[in-house]
């Protein structure tokens, strides 16, 4: 019966619905690369807002650099001669993949291994220098990073010089098992010569500063400085709380929190790292 019919009241509307699902076409396009996000208060900031010493605008933190990039921050130009390169990684266990891993980390970052060796003067001050850059498989203590920490420390007893190492680790090369955790001594061992001869050792906390290298060389400088917000520690923050049944101050781990309670003697902004450094080496006998 056509009086009854409901098939003309129906309101017919797009019946494709692949294009109706569709998002609209409205969000901006902007480039990833124009843009890097804070590690530590996480607001997106403007790239060329970090400047060349690549800091937060909002919140001081110091994002990771390479040691290139340090060094240049660092050094007075053209001082640099760098040392103790080309010692052989080896694979003690036979890990799997392990050299060639290192072999491809070389060449993505352009070093030797986690550690950059060498003197340079800074504002004039000779120095024996050390950079470990967290791009290098984590600047992980391995055999190579124990020996070239080492002979600087050798060379600057000959030479009476002070040193001055840049901390940045995730603690030992698991790859190496315990010959990486015997770097710990042995480079202690090596501090503690270049104490008994009188001379000055600098170490600067850089996020982040963890595992074995806390444990020895990082915490072992006559002075102690670190950059602000730096993540400093030995064990993870869980690990910790599942062993001591507690849960942790939030800032805990923080060179701020080590520097209230006394294991750091000093937060200093990486554009005033460089003078810092001049003046510390400046005031314990220098470096001539
Ligand atoms: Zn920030």
């Amino acid at each position: 019966m056509a009086l009854f019919s409901k098939k003309e009241k129906y309101i017919r509307i797009n019946p494709n619905r692949s294009v109706r699902n569709e998002p609209p076409q409205t969000k901006p396009e902007v480039p990833d690369e124009l843009f890097d996000k804070c590690p530590a208060c996480k607001k997106m900031i403007y790239r060329e807002d970090l400047g060349v010493t690549k800091t937060c605008p909002t919140c001081a933190y110091n994002f990771r650099i390479t040691a290139q990039e340090r060094l240049s921050l660092i050094v007075d130009e053209g001082t640099f001669e760098e040392l103790f390169t080309g010692i052989e990684t080896r694979n003690p266990l036979g890990f799997p993949g392990y050299q060639e891993k290192i072999a491809d980390t070389k060449k993505k970052t352009g070093l030797d291994e986690a550690v950059m060796t060498g003197l340079a003067k800074v504002e004039g001050q000779l120095t024996a220098l050390a950079i470990m850059d967290s791009h290098f498989i984590m600047a992980s203590m391995g055999t190579v990073v124990g020996e070239k920490i080492t002979r600087l420390f050798e060379l600057a007893i000959q030479k009476k010089l002070p040193v001055v190492i840049f901390t940045a680790s995730g603690g030992a090369r698991m790859q190496e098992g315990i010959m990486s955790l015997m770097q710990m001594a042995k480079v202690s061992a090596a501090v503690k010569r270049h104490s008994n001869a009188g001379l000055f050792y600098l170490t600067i906390l850089t996020d982040p500063t963890t595992g074995g290298v806390t444990a020895s060389f990082a915490m072992e400088g006559d002075v102690i400085l670190a950059e602000p917000q730096t993540l400093v520690g030995f064990a993870g923050r869980r690990v910790i709380e599942n062993t001591v049944r507690e849960t942790l101050p939030d800032d805990f781990q923080k060179a701020e929190f080590l520097q209230e309670h006394g294991f750091v003697d000093a937060i200093v902004p990486r554009k005033e790292m460089r003078q810092t450094i001049a003046r510390l080496v400046r005031y314990h006998g220098g470096g001539k």
